[in-house]
């Protein structure tokens, strides 16, 4: 374990120094108006992350998992159903959550390394003639399988199909990282946390909810009160919560939404793309494979690596660990040994990256896997490289 080495799974992520000490603060009255110098540039600048103009923010002490149950037990009512493509770890783990709260899933079963399949959404919503699916769930970015979705795609199959059904999106390992539209994409519910692109440690969960949502907050039955929207609104109008808040841990928020204001969004997503890019075409290089079955799908912040047949790709993070103190991230699920993952998302630079490139040869060299040392290194270096003339894509 070495605690000068970044980590790469795919969250919690690397922490800026800065950020640490934004969370680190003295004890204030958390209902006095100082409390509210924290609360609303928080709840504001999510909101800019999420390209609303008038989404509901809400944030809980909680971490992406509390996010989707306040998603669903203030939107919905024990039987509603609910349309949802399993993926993926993370998308399951939603699916379960449903039927849980005793809610109706379809589940639109789909090979893990693929997208959501926008048009089997709109097959189902069309034979849904009584209108019973309430919700369509998304997982933005399948953090299992390195899979993004289209989240517009969905949008277009709701509406081709004339269905009233919401839509939330579970952006837990895409929103601050990868381009999330809430408005444009009609997304009537956003979940995500705070220990991934906002690069804090875990201990917030982060929602936004749209006018159709809050709407649907006024009939649904499903119990709720930790995660009652109704109570937070109240409490927001008196720079309060209706509990403690994590002071500090929103401190850190606001002090990460304006880093990231600083260094411009649409910046942000081109960081992670280039990080990403290089990562890909170390992991061709190397001659092995992605989980993610088409560039299409392909995620900005994580990547999932096919280790070949009959080899434990759990080793590699064993031995990464163990050896040279670096963390990777396992496979879950259905593709525990068969995958490794890269996280690539957060406070992250291509020369950081470049370090995790080189352990993961190391280790794959040391565990037999014929893989030439320097190799994908080079194929990213050779991407990364600003050469003569360009100029320095470092911050002023
Ligand atoms: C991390 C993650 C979650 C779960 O978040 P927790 O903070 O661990 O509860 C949910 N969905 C996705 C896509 C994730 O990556």
């Amino acid at each position: 374990m070495s605690f000068q080495n970044p980590v790469f799974i795919p969250g919690p992520t690397n922490m800026p120094e800065a950020i640490r000490q934004a969370c680190y603060m003295p004890t204030i009255d958390h209902r006095s108006p100082v409390f509210g110098k924290i609360l609303h540039p928080c709840l504001d600048g999510v909101r800019k992350v999420l390209k609303s103009e008038s989404a509901h923010i809400f944030i809980f002490p909680s971490t992406g998992t509390g996010g989707w149950e306040a998603a669903l037990s203030n939107t919905l009512s024990a039987g509603d159903g609910v349309l949802a493509a399993r993926n993926g770890m993370f998308s399951h783990r939603w699916i379960d959550m449903c039927q849980r709260h005793g809610l109706n899933v379809t589940v639109v079963e789909t090979p893990w390394g693929n997208g959501i399949p926008a048009d089997k959404y709109e097959d189902a919503l069309r034979a849904d003639k009584d209108h019973k699916i309430k919700v369509v769930l998304a997982t933005h970015n399948e953090t299992a399988t390195g899979v993004k979705s289209d989240i517009a795609a969905l949008r277009k199959a709701l509406d081709a199909a004339g269905h009233p059904a919401m839509l939330f999106v579970d952006g837990v390992s895409s929103i601050g990282s990868m381009d999330f539209r809430m408005d444009e994409w009609g997304v009537d519910v956003a979940v995500t946390g705070s220990q991934k692109g906002f690069m804090l440690p875990a201990g917030l969960a982060i929602v936004g909810l749209s006018e159709k949502a809050m709407k649907a907050v006024e009939t649904a039955k499903l119990p709720r009160t930790f995660f009652d929207v109704r109570d937070m609104a109240k409490g927001y109008a008196n720079n309060a919560f209706p509990y403690t808040p994590p002071v500090g841990l929103m401190n850190g928020l606001k002090l990460s939404l304006e880093m990231i204001q600083a260094e411009g969004l649409e910046n942000v997503f081109a960081r992670h793309h280039r990080i990403a890019e290089g990562v890909r075409l170390a992991v061709a290089a190397w001659g092995l494979k992605l989980c993610a079955t088409s560039p299409d799908v392909y995620s900005d912040t994580v990547s999932a690596i096919c280790t070949p047949e009959g080899f434990n790709a759990t080793d590699i993070v064993t031995v990464a660990a163990r050896d040279y103190g670096m963390a990777f991230g396992v496979g879950l699920g259905e593709v525990a040994g068969k995958v490794f993952r890269i996280g690539h998302l957060g406070s992250l630079t291509d020369a950081m990256m470049l370090s995790g490139l080189a352990t993961a040869e190391m280790v794959m060299v040391d565990l037999g896997l014929a893989i030439k040392l320097g190799s994908g290194v080079a194929a990213a270096q050779e991407y990364y490289r600003i050469g003569s003339g360009k100029s320095s894509r470092l911050a002023a």
